[in-house]
């Protein structure tokens, strides 16, 4: 099966693309640097010891995805790329709407217009917004609160119709909840560009020295200590998932939006523990005011993955922290060395 993974480089898709390299899988990585440096590709090269195929450029233009379609002829493409922030979301709507929505429709086109039958996009949970009863199964309402998640919603509905209208063609939205950690090998990992607006790249780089503390953003949630609880999935873990799903996508038809999760919240609280005992380091915290938008509690109903994918989760909060320990504190600079 030949695979392309536009955002190939970013934290998500370069442990994909490690994870199908790893399988024999021919892929060709896609990616314009927006938001991820070339060194990842050249360490993925480094770590699977194998050549594979890259371009250089948006996804978004036509020009680009017509060369790649045209001299690697995917059969299936994962759909990594896009903005990913809630916060700057709310501030440039239109640019979110642009990027991912526009973006998606253009390289739905252009799979058409070539004969690819097969997506894997990267959605999130962040589609169904306020839980009405927990876990989220994939039949909870979708009401999501901000411009990006709404950009996530709008490319499901679009991928659903575009299924619909073709009887051969298959989709899996998959709806990560909170992906976080590194590769075994610490050579690869999570690397904001900013102040990271995730728990925890934060907590890591509070551990390694870039940043003084951690605010906790609320400590009077209806949570075991009053913090807030996630989901947290090991990206081993979601990789993984995006290899069934991509071999689903290949051999059944229809659309399918699969929850990615462990089934089990931590709180910010039971993170910064773990996280101490990974480092061996001090993380120096104080309670802030809650983040807006943020709810108390997000976990995942996963047996639908298990059901159809054959997928669960291996990893815990103890690998969790030791990987994503092992890749900041080798890299504490991350790719910029
Ligand atoms: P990332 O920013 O690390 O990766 C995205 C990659 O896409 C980057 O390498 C970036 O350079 C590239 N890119 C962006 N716009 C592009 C364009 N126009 N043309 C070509 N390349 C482009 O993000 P990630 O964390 O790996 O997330 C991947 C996907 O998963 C995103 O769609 C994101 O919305 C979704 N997602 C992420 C999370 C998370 O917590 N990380 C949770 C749920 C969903
Ligand atoms: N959080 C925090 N301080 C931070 C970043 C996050 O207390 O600097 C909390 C946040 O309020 C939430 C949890 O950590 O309860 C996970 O937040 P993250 O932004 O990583 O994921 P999301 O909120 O998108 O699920």
């Amino acid at each position: 099966m030949r695979v392309l993974l536009t955002g190939g480089a970013g934290y998500i898709g370069s442990h994909t693309l490690l994870k199908l390299l790893q399988d024999g899988i021919d892929v060709l990585a896609l990616d314009n640097f927006s938001n991820s440096s070339p060194e990842v590709l050249r360490r993925v090269q480094k770590l699977t010891n194998s050549s594979f195929a890259t371009h250089v450029g948006d996804y978004r233009a036509p020009d680009v995805l017509d060369e790649v379609f045209e001299k690697f002829r995917p059969d299936a493409v994962i759909h990594f790329a896009g903005l990913k922030a809630v916060g700057e979301s709310n501030e440039k709507p239109l640019t979110y709407y642009a990027q991912n929505v526009s973006g998606s429709i253009n390289l739905l086109d252009c799979m058409q217009r070539h004969g690819c039958q097969n997506i894997v996009f990267s959605s999130s949970a962040t589609v169904y917004g306020e839980a009405q009863y927990l876990p989220y199964d994939e039949d909870h309402p979708l009401n999501p609160t901000n411009p990006y998640g709404r950009t996530k919603y709008f490319i499901e509905e679009i991928i659903r119709d575009w299924i619909a209208s073709r009887p051969h063609a298959s989709a899996v939205l998959l709806r990560y909840f909170n992906p976080v950690g590194a590769d075994e090998s610490g050579n690869i990992g999570e690397d904001p560009r900013a102040i990271p607006n995730n728990l925890l790249p934060y907590i890591s780089q509070v551990a390694v020295g870039r940043l003084k503390e951690l605010s906790i953003f609320g400590n009077n949630y209806e949570t075991r200590d009053g913090t807030g609880e996630r989901d947290y999935i090991h990206i081993d873990d979601l990789a993984a998932a995006h290899l069934a799903a991509v071999k689903y996508a290949h051999e059944n038809h229809g659309c399918e939006a699969i929850n990615v999760g462990t089934g089990t919240g931590i709180t910010v609280l039971e993170m910064v523990k773990a996280f101490e005992e990974a480092s061996g380091r001090e993380i120096p915290f104080k309670i802030a005011e809650r983040r807006q938008g943020d709810v108390a509690r997000s976990f995942a109903e996963v047996s639908k993955a298990q059901r159809l994918l054959d997928w669960t989760a291996k990893r815990d909060l103890t690998d969790i922290c030791r990987t994503a320990w092992n890749w900041q504190s080798k890299n504490p600079s991350g790719f910029e060395h």
